[in-house]
This record gives structure tokens, C-alpha cells and sequence, in this order.
């Protein structure tokens, strides 16, 4: 397992180094708009907890720990108004998936049909 980077991004932006809109936050988790949406609604939550990817988190975070993540994640699709129309949680881990920020996040997508679940590379 990749070790933790505690300067990355998401590191910072839980600091409050970098600035975000804190959509929602309570003491497992931590939502924003993402910088570059890909969709009218995009949304990350990250856990408050140093985790590198969702293997990591999957694999060494507590019981409580996932719980509240989750709960926090749907929480957010309820609070940004997609919950009833549907959305999509996508969380990429490792090179293969071009996860760019090695802090575990979860991407929720919606605000539009989606679409194909995948795009071609
Ligand atoms: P990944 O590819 O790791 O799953 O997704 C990382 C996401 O973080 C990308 O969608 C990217 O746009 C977003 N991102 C990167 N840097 C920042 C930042 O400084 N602020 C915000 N709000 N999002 C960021």
C-alpha cells in the first residue's frame, strides 16, 4: 500500500490551506464541488482519516470510521438535491484508474442522464 502524502491536495484542503465550499462536513467526512465537474452536480467526499485510496480505506479504516463515510456520502446526495433523481458514486484507486489525489474520495455525479458507465480511454 502506497504510504500517505500528507501534503497532497485533499490533505491541504482539510487543513484549510486550500479553500473549498464546505458542502457538508461532521467528524467523518468532508464534502466540496469538485474544481473541474464533469457533470452539473460533482461532488467529492473525503474521509477525515488518512487513507491513500478506497483498498486503504477499505482495508485499515475503523468500523465507525466506514459507517460515517458512508452515511456522510449519502447525506450529501440527499443535500445536493440528487438523491431522488439518481446519481453516481464513482471512486477511482490506483494507476489504472488515473486516481489523481491519493487521498480516498468519492466522486458523486449527477444533475443529468449519465450515460455509459465508461468512456473510452
Ligand atoms: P481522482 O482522479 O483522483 O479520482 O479525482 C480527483 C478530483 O479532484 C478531480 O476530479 C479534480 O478535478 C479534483 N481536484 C483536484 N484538485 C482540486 C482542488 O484543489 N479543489 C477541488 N475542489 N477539487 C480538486
Amino acid at each position: 500500500m502506497a504510504t500517505y502524502d500528507d501534503n497532497n491536495i485533499f490533505a491541504r484542503i482539510l487543513r484549510g490551506e486550500i479553500p473549498c465550499q464546505r458542502l457538508y462536513e461532521d467528524e467523518f467526512a468532508l464534502a466540496f464541488p469538485d474544481i473541474k465537474p464533469q457533470a452539473p452536480c460533482h461532488v467529492l467526499v473525503i474521509p477525515k482519516g488518512k487513507y491513500v485510496s478506497a483498498t486503504d480505506f477499505g482495508a485499515m479504516a475503523t468500523p465507525e470510521e466506514i459507517t460515517g463515510f458512508y452515511r456522510a456520502v449519502s447525506l450529501v446526495a440527499e443535500k445536493v438535491g440528487v438523491a431522488e433523481s439518481g446519481y453516481r458514486l464513482i471512486a477511482n484507486a490506483g494507476p489504472d484508474s488515473r486516481q489523481e489525489v491519493p487521498h480516498f474520495h468519492v466522486h458523486i455525479l449527477g444533475g443529468r442522464l449519465l450515460g455509459a458507465m465508461l468512456v473510452a480511454p
